[in-house]
């Protein structure tokens, strides 16, 4: 009998299944794996509530780390290294079509098909779409590095989702050296993106509402954390980033809270020509109330960012090898779960009992 693994997929909101098949033989260029750990994001967690925009079912997760089992032919990965069976590595979790007009013009975050296999129904071959799996499997058309052997596992099975994204976002908006960066919210991006910009030289200002978070936020990093249950309104928030910097205000700001209402706050943090990274509002429908006078009057810049360019990935595992040791990446991960136990894991992670979940087969 041939072998066979399983795949976890969202039946209906909140709600996930397992099926068991056989696992599939790859197609040219492509790879099959097994899932090392699969982490639950919170993009996971929007989709299970039913919050997406575009998916509402079908085989889920898309942080992890896998172990190449069969390749389909030779496979190089997109840093020109050979797959072999055994080895280990990370993909995009999005494709890149490479015949859509935005792919086409060589903006590949912005891929019309990047979410055509995450979400399938699992009966639909390949089956294992997501790696909320024993197994995943990697078409052509998506980016995958090998990890280094210097890289922890748990710090790699993240690489493809919060670390590149920050890698990209603080690159759009030109982060370095000098520079004074308030980083709003100590989640997993916010966390991450305090190690970039300090590895980056800028100092760094880290603001949240959870005394754990900005104690972690110090360990990746931080200058200074703000405690909105000590600096209770948006007045005393400015006018500690005012003290902070000199009366100048912040240069560049990151919003990684998810919470439009931050929004507002961020145009006042920030100083004359500061840069304002949007990247935690990815919920379309919330509102928030701006100050568009207040911005414009101090020409605030404001990027968004979804997604990134493949090959940011590349960069990450390099971050990886050279600061992996100095912050504590690997701790991020708090709860360990068996993939029998997926509705468990995410019903945890909704809940915040746990900060972050991983999943092993
Ligand atoms: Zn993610
Ligand atoms: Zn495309």
């Amino acid at each position: 009998m041939s072998p066979t693994g399983k795949v976890a997929y969202l039946s209906e909101s909140k709600s996930m299944e397992i099926n068991e098949y056989q696992l599939p033989t790859p197609a040219q260029d492509d790879v099959l794996t097994e899932i090392v750990q699969a982490n639950v994001c919170g993009s996971e967690l929007h989709i299970w509530r039913g919050e997406h925009p575009h998916i509402d079912e079908g085989v889920l997760g898309h942080e992890a780390l896998c172990r190449v089992i069969e390749t389909g032919g030779e496979v190089y990965d997109n840093a020109g290294m050979k797959l072999e069976v055994d080895d280990l590595v990370v993909p995009a979790y999005f494709a890149t079509c490479g015949e859509c007009v935005q792919c086409g013009q060589g903006n590949h975050q912005y891929c019309q098909n990047a979410y055509k296999y995450w979400s399938r129904g699992p009966d639909e071959w390949p089956h294992f779409h997501g790696t909320f799996g024993s197994h995943y499997y990697i078409h052509s058309d998506q980016y995958v590095y090998k990890v280094p052997d210097s890289v922890d596992i748990a710090a790699a099975a993240a690489a493809n989702c919060a670390l590149s994204q920050v890698l990209f976002g603080l690159n759009q908006i030109e982060v370095s050296l000098g520079d004074t960066v308030v980083i709003q919210g100590a989640g997993g991006l916010g966390l991450n993106a305090t190690a970039v910009a300090t590895e980056r030289g800028a100092e760094t200002i880290v603001v949240d509402g959870v005394r754990d978070r900005l104690n972690r936020a110090q360990e990746f990093g931080a200058n200074h954390t703000i405690d909105i249950t000590e600096y209770e309104t948006i007045e005393d928030r400015v006018d500690r980033v005012q003290a902070l910097t000199d009366g100048q205000g912040a240069d560049a700001a990151v919003e990684v809270t998810g919470i439009p209402a931050t929004i507002d706050e961020g145009f006042r943090l920030l100083g004359r020509g500061g840069r304002y990274l949007v990247m935690g509002n990815i919920i379309p429908g919330k509102k928030a109330t701006i100050d568009p006078g207040r911005a414009v009057r101090k020409s605030v810049s404001v990027t968004t960012t979804m997604r990134y360019p493949p090959w940011i990935l590349n960069e990450a595992l390099d971050f990886l090898v050279k600061f992996g040791d100095v912050y504590p990446f690997s701790e991020l991960i708090d709860a360990e779960y068996c993939l029998a136990n997926v509705q468990q894991a995410l019903q945890d992670s909704a809940n915040r009992e746990v900060a972050r979940a991983t999943l092993t087969p």
